[in-house]
């Protein structure tokens, strides 16, 4: 062959390798920008954005060609949540608070309507004189627990206040209607399959004058559903092997909505991870592999681990077959680079991917940490499936807020990220 043809062909798949590289991260983004767009919303249990999500997802496991291990991708399972699918009014006096951005009502919380006067308390001593406070009081209230005046309370009574307001919340109080705290740090929102007894919000504080004299007006409105249904979405990709499984997980679910106007997009947790899940089994389905992978979404991963944990209950693929699991979750963004959960059980397999990653120079770091149960790996790792759980590191500060959005996802280093999850898979 000439040099001139050894040139145009090189030059042809440095094309190839730049389009395809392009379309993954094109698919990715499209992707992300569907599943934390507001038609989801916010892929939890208002407005069926659970199984929105799901649906989509099915959907691009049958065009890449995933085969389904029942009559559907779906296998679904209940649960009990609660949720706000209406109602979120609160007033510092004339001053409206906006959800999810100056406050968050704990997930467990019921509703509250009315005009309450405030109790404000900036010293704490012990739950005598709390309670004494409290019973003085001969009308409803709100309690407003201020912990920047707190912020000198030595670790203990901040624990004894914390679980003292816990119990008020579990078994309610006297007059009091709600407790309302100021937060010290960024707002973070979960979810519960819980009702307690009381409403707890947590604010921005000083922004908005609250004071002895002044008066909170709620107006909020939760619908706890004690069977809601939900679906792991399950996609099959046969290899020469079929004994023998890799599994790659991602949870879809995220938070929801906050009544009507606020929802909890979930870009990078976990928009980000499905998508790169989805981009592995579109580049897998054209490799000849040893092995068969299986493809899950799990449902419900933000109310407690609750899909996966269903999963391993009822496993459609025995877990003895499974050689090994990756479990994928805030895959966008990575300027820091990944941590790998198990990295330091697992030696050989962490050796590996860190080989690979130096070798062809994809990511700035990779570390590892030992097992932590903080996502869906964790139901296969207590019952010893080798898995590892990677996340992405640097970047963004947005997590379980209202701001972890497709628009300021920077997917800094996705295209690295795919290329040495791929490499990782085929050398299992
Ligand atoms: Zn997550």
């Amino acid at each position: 062959m000439t040099s001139v043809k050894i040139a145009v062909l090189s030059i042809i798949t440095v094309l190839i390798a730049w389009n395809s590289n392009a379309q993954d991260i094109d698919y990715a983004k499209k992707t992300i920008e569907i599943l934390s767009s507001a038609k989801m919303h916010g892929r939890g249990y208002v407005k069926n954005g659970d199984f929105k999500a799901a649906r989509f997802i099915a959907k691009e496991f049958k065009s890449i060609g995933l085969e389904p291990l029942s009559d559907n991708y779906f296998q679904g399972f209940d649960f009990s949540v609660n949720s706000f699918p209406s109602k979120m009014k609160f007033k510092v006096d004339d001053n409206l608070l906006s959800p999810g951005y100056d406050f968050l009502i704990d997930p467990a919380s019921p509703g509250i309507k009315g005009s309450f006067p405030v109790c404000i308390l900036k010293e704490y001593s012990n739950l005598n004189a709390l309670v004494n406070r409290l019973n003085s009081r001969k009308e409803s209230f709100v309690l407003v627990v201020d912990w920047f005046s707190l912020s000198d309370l030595s670790e203990e009574k901040r624990n004894e206040l914390k679980a003292n307001l816990a119990r008020f919340q579990r078994n309610g109080f006297s007059k009091l209607s709600a407790i309302v705290e100021y937060s010290t740090e960024k707002l973070t929102w979960t979810g519960s399959t819980g009702l307690l007894s009381l409403p707890r919000f947590t604010v921005k504080a000083s922004e908005f004058g609250l004071n002895e004299n002044s008066t909170l007006t709620f107006n909020v409105k939760n619908k706890f559903r004690k069977e809601y249904h939900s679906n792991n979405i399950i996609g099959y990709l046969p290899g020469e092997n079929t004994d023998s499984v890799i599994v790659l997980s991602a949870h879809y679910d995220h938070l929801g909505r906050m009544g009507k106007g606020c929802y909890f997009p979930g870009a990078n947790d976990n928009a980000s991870g499905v998508a790169m899940l989805l981009n592995q089994a579109r580049e897998l389905k054209h490799v000849k592999r040893p092995y068969s992978i299986l493809f899950i979404a799990f449902a419900a991963e933000e109310i407690g681990l609750l899909g996966s944990g269903y999963y391993v209950a009822h496993p459609l693929i025995e877990l003895d077959r499974i050689k090994f699991l990756l479990n994928l979750d805030l895959a966008g963004t990575g300027d820091e680079g990944i941590q790998i959960v198990n990295g330091s059980i697992h030696t050989a397999l962490f050796s590996k991917i860190q080989t690979l990653n130096r070798r062809d120079n994809l990511l700035t770091k990779v570390k590892t940490r030992g097992a932590a149960c903080n996502s869906d790996h964790c139901h296969f790792h207590e019952r010893n499936v080798p898995s590892f759980f990677i996340y992405t590191l640097g970047g963004i500060k947005a997590y379980h807020d209202v701001y972890d959005r497709y628009e300021t996802l920077p997917l800094t280093a996705y295209d690295g990220y795919f290329k040495l999850l791929n490499r990782f898979i085929l050398s299992l």
